[in-house]
């Protein structure tokens, strides 16, 4: 392909700064001048964001979008990571997955790296800014070596259905120092001392992932992979992580295949902070075939061309915070199998705007099912475009961030915040407030 061609194509990487007003189209003139209205008062507010990875994930994802509009906004937003070596990031995945449920061995030798990982990083951080954000657990012990000057805000991403109480509880000392802590969903609140807000991620259609592409742009994309495009694409696009299911994934598209012939594209990344997702990717290679396609690569183009290409798109997962691949496949109109878990409730109704399923059968039968089906294909994607478009695009996200960071006393206690009408609740809770 010639430069002018692939220009064509839309493939040249397009600036990933976009004011306010361009998401106007999408979320309307009401929206945008409120949001301006809600930004003006924190102009020129210093806020930082610190989480455990620049690449790789959901969090990376909202933090590339969040940050630079928030800046364009006129906030100063600064992003920080956390550096450690490999044991670290080891031990911060099993608390990860003890988050999520999975049993720990928790050794005084994990928590003192973990504890002397983020005391390094503490002394060669200096945060003190008007507002810090925390993301994930990784980063968590910072608050606990600064005198705080400000409102400190740990946002977990986690489904916390049911936590391991032995990571939990090491934990809550940590997160009852921060002023608030937003969960993805009020499933996940906690018994805690702090001020719990509720706010769902969402999805930015100006990212490399959402934009818009041509169809010869998805054709590119596809080929420069070798994907074959004869028969109809059955795509899951995730990290390698067990919690995602890729071996329920192959199972499900093994079985649905003796019915309907179609071909199985398995992509995903492993981010610097998951130690684990090598080894997944590893164990599932032996699965590969001609109509099994297993692909790690970090390539936002490819993920877009694939959810706007594929027949059936899955995220089988088994636990997810919330899943920022079924909105991102929802908005380009996908028809959609989610996992009945987590943060992919909240997005798919089952029957209406995609199929929620909880076994390996139940994947298979919903994948013939749809593959037989274009009508029902398109009402389902037509829905899901729908539901993203209300609910889960970015403008909402920002907003809730913004009434957020406008919420604190000057003694930092939280005030009572608005619910909003979708995309999870904003509603301090606590003792004393819970309803
Ligand atoms: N993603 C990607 N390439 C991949 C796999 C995932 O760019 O190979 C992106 C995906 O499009 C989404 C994010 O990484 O924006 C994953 O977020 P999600 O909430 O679905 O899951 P997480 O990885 O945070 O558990």
């Amino acid at each position: 392909m010639h430069k002018s061609d692939r220009e064509h194509a839309g493939l040249i990487r397009m600036s990933a700064i976009h004011g306010i007003r361009a998401y106007e189209r999408y979320a309307g003139k009401e929206t945008i001048r409120r949001i301006e209205a809600k930004a003006r008062p924190l102009r020129d507010m210093h806020i930082l964001h610190m989480n455990s990875t620049y690449y790789g994930g959901g969090v990376s994802q909202l933090l590339s979008s969040l940050t630079l509009l928030l800046n364009s906004l006129g906030i100063q937003t600064g992003w920080r990571v956390v550096h450690g070596p490999p044991d670290f990031f080891s031990v911060t995945k099993k608390f990860h997955n003890a988050l999520q449920g999975a049993e720990i061995n928790l050794t005084g030798r994990k928590q003192e790296l973990y504890e002397e990982v983020i005391r390094e990083n503490a002394m060669r951080n200096h945060l003190n800014h008007d507002m810090v954000f925390i993301h994930d657990p990784q980063p968590l012990p910072m608050i606990a070596h600064y005198r705080k000057k400000s409102p400190w805000i740990w946002r977990c991403h986690i489904d916390l259905t049911a936590p391991n109480p032995k990571v939990w509880n090491y934990l809550v000392p940590f997160i009852e120092k921060y002023d608030a802590v937003v969960l993805s969903s009020r499933e996940y609140r906690q018994n805690i001392r702090t001020p719990q807000v509720f706010s769902m991620p969402a999805i930015d259609p100006f990212s490399i992932v959402n934009r818009e592409l041509s169809e010869s742009a998805i054709d590119e994309r596809l080929a420069h992979y070798g994907i074959p495009t004869d028969l109809p694409l059955v795509v899951q696009v995730s990290r390698f992580d067990r919690w995602k299911d890729p071996l329920g994934v192959i199972r499900a598209f093994e079985k649905a295949r003796r019915e309907e012939e179609c071909t199985l594209v398995l992509v995903g990344n492993v981010a610097t902070d998951d130690p684990e997702g090598a080894e997944v990717y590893r164990s599932l290679l032996a699965h590969r075939g001609e109509r099994v396609i297993i692909q790690s690569v970090q390539d936002g183009a490819l993920v877009n061309a694939l959810q706007r290409r594929a027949a059936v798109v899955l995220q089988k997962s088994i636990r997810e915070g919330f899943g920022l691949t079924v909105s991102e496949a929802m908005w380009k109109g996908a028809a959609v199998i989610g996992g009945n878990v987590g943060g992919i409730r909240y997005q798919i109704r089952d029957g209406e705007n995609g199929f929620l399923v909880s076994s390996v059968d139940e994947a298979a039968a919903r994948i013939v099912q749809l593959l037989r089906d274009p009508d029902l294909r398109a009402r389902l994607g037509h829905a899901a475009h729908e539901t993203v478009r209300e609910c889960f695009l970015f403008t909402r996200s920002v907003e809730q961030y913004l009434d957020l960071i406008g919420s604190f006393e000057p003694d930092f206690r939280l005030r009572e915040m608005k619910e909003p009408s979708c995309g999870g609740s904003a509603n301090p809770g606590g003792p004393g407030r819970e309803p």
